[in-house]
């Protein structure tokens, strides 16, 4: 028998368990035949900005490419759409089962649910294999079986039961094939103000660069934001460009790798949170935060508007934010000193950023982004604590120290040539070329909020 294989965020064919099980189970048959597909969601398609367009159009098309072609691509614009679909890919294939990985974030699993009714009402079958993580969500417990709300002892239990066995693709002469009815990568609608390279080949070349560049430098480079010291591997792995079994098999035990290792953790930290507590997707974690004192109102729009373009007179905020909408990614630390600014400096819930980033980043995860987010206001999972307010002159003096990030983000400050680029305010020439003024004073918003803090104590 033939069997039907859904590609979802597992845009590779090596190191996908589910694939493989697609694959033997054909080669156990007489037919050897595994037809695959990807549904191309348009109408969500078009909706996202330019970078994300390309980056999931350029993933696909290498999907497509690696299977020479074998791989056909079908337009839909809703999860029934997707469903009726398979069934007809079913029906076409001769098969009784649609192999797919199993995805945990609501809406992921809002579409699994309607293939696997829709399937099962036709005398068929989804089966759902592996994840995209090393183990899968909610499978790590304590000892009395609950789930952890700490990183440091998830980490504790997640290493060991993380599988770092790359399953490489059974060599059975499986013959990938396509349905009659596919079409065409929906052409991105948007541009993109970069070039996006992506699929398997160039996530596999990206870790092999990351291991001889900065791996073993990574525990000590990784803040630095002027500097490439971090994997960029984001992408591919939300992607499924690259399973993290594939990248932990190749760690050893240097101080280096462990804390590589250990940011892996938080990627699946993160996705067991949500598989425990998927509303938090997109609401407060710890729901006392949602009675703090945000800002609303015009005010509030001008001060979120000037964040989201990186106009808001702090150079390491605005450098943060540029970078975000010209490269469709940004840097750990920046995330976190731009989400601390957003909630801590401006007053603005943490949902108007989320959405933001949701627009715009390429390696856009439901898991990671929310809980990022939460962590940084306060509200999440073992979160930093709310009264923990980055300073961001001098986080970028710290992370930035010779101001190469801004410069490079910030063109108005190109002409200063050092550190002191994080604070244009004590140059006579720091407004030389129409670098926005401060929008708001970060010591009396500080102030500010911790005040509002002391408020909710008293209603909460
Ligand atoms: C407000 C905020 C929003 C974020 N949104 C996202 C998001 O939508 N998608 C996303 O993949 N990451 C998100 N992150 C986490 C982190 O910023 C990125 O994973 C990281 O910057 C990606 O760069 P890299 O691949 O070079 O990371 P590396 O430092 O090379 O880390 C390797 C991998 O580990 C994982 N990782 C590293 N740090 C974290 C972390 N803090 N939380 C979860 N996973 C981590 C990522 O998968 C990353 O690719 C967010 C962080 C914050 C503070």
């Amino acid at each position: 028998m033939a069997t039907v294989y859904w590609f979802r965020k597992d845009l590779r064919v090596q190191d996908n368990e589910a694939l493989n099980a697609a694959v033997t189970v054909a080669h156990q048959s007489s037919d050897n035949s595994v037809f695959t597909l990807y549904g191309f969601n348009t109408h969500a398609f078009q909706l996202l900005e330019g970078i994300r367009q390309h980056s999931l159009a350029e993933g696909v098309r290498a999907l497509q490419s690696s299977l020479k072609n074998q791989m056909s691509i079908l337009h839909i614009s809703n999860d029934q759409e997707l469903a009726d679909a398979l069934v007809r890919a079913c029906a076409e294939a001769n098969s009784t089962e649609v192999y797919a990985m199993e995805c945990f974030d609501p809406e992921s699993i809002r579409t699994q649910d309607v293939v696997r009714e829709t399937l099962k009402k036709n005398g068929l079958e989804l089966k759902l294999v592996g994840s995209a993580y090393a183990v899968k969500p909610g499978s790590v417990r304590k000892p009395d079986g609950t789930n952890y709300r700490v990183y440091t002892p998830f980490y504790k239990a997640w290493v060991q039961l993380a599988d770092i066995s790359p399953k490489s693709l059974p060599d059975v002469g499986t013959s990938f094939k396509t349905l009659s009815f596919g079409q065409e990568v929906p052409e991105p609608s948007k541009t993109s103000p970069i070039k996006v390279i992506a699929g398997e080949a160039f996530a596999l070349r990206t870790f092999e660069r990351f291991k001889k560049r900065a791996l073993y430098s990574y525990d000590e480079m990784r803040n630095r934001a002027d500097l490439s010291g971090t994997s960029h591997l984001s992408h591919a792995l939300a992607h499924g460009e690259i399973h993290p079994r594939t990248l932990l098999a190749q760690l050893g035990d240097t101080q280096a790798e462990e804390v590589f290792r250990k940011e892996i953790a938080w990627r699946e930290f993160y996705a067991d949170v949500l598989h425990h507590y998927p509303h938090t997707v997109s609401d407060y974690y710890e729901p006392r935060f949602k009675k703090l004192r945000y800002d609303t109102g015009k005010t509030a729009q001008e001060r979120f508007e000037a964040w989201c373009k990186g106009k808001t007179g702090y150079p390491m905020v605005d450098a943060g934010m540029r970078q975000l909408l010209a490269e469709g990614w940004m840097h750990n630390r920046v995330r976190m000193i731009v989400a601390s600014f957003l909630v801590k400096d401006l007053h603005l819930e943490w949902t108007w950023g989320a959405a933001h980033f949701e627009a715009h980043l390429s390696d856009f995860d439901p898991a990671s982004n929310s809980h990022g987010w939460q962590w940084t206001a306060g509200c999440g999972t073992d979160a930093s604590p709310y009264y923990r307010i980055f300073n961001p002159i001098l986080q970028g003096l710290k992370f930035d120290p010779n101001g190469d990030y801004v410069r490079k983000y910030v063109p108005e400050l190109q002409h200063i040539k050092d550190g002191s680029v994080h604070e244009p305010w004590e140059l006579f020439d720091g407004y030389l070329n129409g670098y926005p003024e401060k929008i708001v004073d970060h010591n009396e918003e500080r102030n500010e909020s911790l005040a509002r803090l002391e408020e909710l104590k008293t209603i909460s």
